[in-house]
């Protein structure tokens, strides 16, 4: 079955009573190329398990089903079941999960559904929850060995931006801690049904771990980081501050220690610095 023809898209549509949702970032990949692309960069291949999230119709799926030993995918919309029935109907190695990827235990699901396996993420993600869903993909430390996802361009641009520029966000710093993140092609709106109002970008994240603080010491970086980005116009000491409930004189004489300005921002901070001043305010808390 080709879905990636518009005219079999809306046959099902209509067979099935399908609508798109614009709340669940349903924007389905209607050029062929596209998908081929996302699984051959993404681990798809003998020996691999890949976790998909978000199928729509199956189109990135079936291309990762064809190519490594086993796909489970994370579907919210119950609507699509009776659609992927169908139109994955040739594969018995996919298996579909009617589940929110935010409630599920994703650890839980690679454990059980890919043992033995290498295991890899792959999705074309809803727009609505691209940085949430990365950020649990990382911070869940999953025995993933990649992570190759189609993203909004914007989101791309600050996934891929350099740690310590105005361009980083709290995100930046996620996957620069836990990997090495690339873009590797662009993907233009018109690629898609119905079409967005943004292009896409589609990038790869290799978890190796440059970084590595104890569990503890990891979350409170992260509350760190992610007070620090939340409030942008803010010095660090402000934000830090106000959010973790840290008095601001305490804040400055870590800050002294770790030699940096009282009015530092926190997207000027390199991750050695973020993380050493991290771990010096978590001593005197
Ligand atoms: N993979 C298909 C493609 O590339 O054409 C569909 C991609 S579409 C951008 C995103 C998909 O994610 C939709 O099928 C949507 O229903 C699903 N989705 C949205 N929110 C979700 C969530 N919280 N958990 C799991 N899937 C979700």
């Amino acid at each position: 079955m080709n879905l990636t023809n518009i005219g079999t898209i809306r046959e099902i549509m209509s067979r099935h009573g399908f609508s798109f949702s614009k709340g669940l970032g349903q924007n389905f990949i209607i050029n062929p190329e596209i998908c081929p692309k996302i699984a051959e960069n993404g681990n798809a291949q003998k020996g691999f398990g890949i976790l998909e999230i978000g199928t729509g119709f199956g189109v990135l799926t079936a291309e990762l089903a064809r190519r490594a030993d086993k796909v489970t995918a994370v579907e919210i919309d119950k609507r699509l079941l009776p659609v992927l029935d169908e139109t994955l109907a040739e594969f018995d190695n996919v298996k579909i999960i009617n589940q929110d990827v935010m409630k599920v235990d994703l650890n839980k699901i690679i454990a059980e559904e890919f043992q033995g396996m290498r295991v890899a993420v792959c999705a074309n993600l809803p727009y609505y929850i691209t940085s949430p869903v990365i950020m649990l993909l990382l911070e869940s430390r999953l025995p993933v060995e990649s992570i190759t996802v189609m993203v909004q361009k914007e989101a791309g641009q600050r996934l891929c931006a350099k740690v310590g520029t105005r361009e980083a966000g709290a995100i930046t710093v996620g996957v620069n801690y836990y990997g090495t993140v690339k873009q590797l092609f662009g993907v233009s709106r018109g690629n898609f049904m119905p079409s967005p109002n943004v292009d896409s970008v589609v990038i790869r994240i290799d978890l190796n771990q440059n970084y590595r603080l104890e569990p503890e010491s990891e979350k409170f970086f992260f509350r760190v980081v992610k007070a620090g980005f939340a409030q942008r116009r803010k010095t660090l000491a402000n934000a830090v501050s106000a959010q973790v409930g840290v008095p601001k004189e305490t804040v400055y004489a870590v800050l002294r220690e770790t030699r940096l300005p009282e009015n530092v921002r926190t997207e000027s901070m390199s991750m050695e610095q973020l993380i050493e001043f991290s771990e010096k305010l978590r001593k005197v808390m």
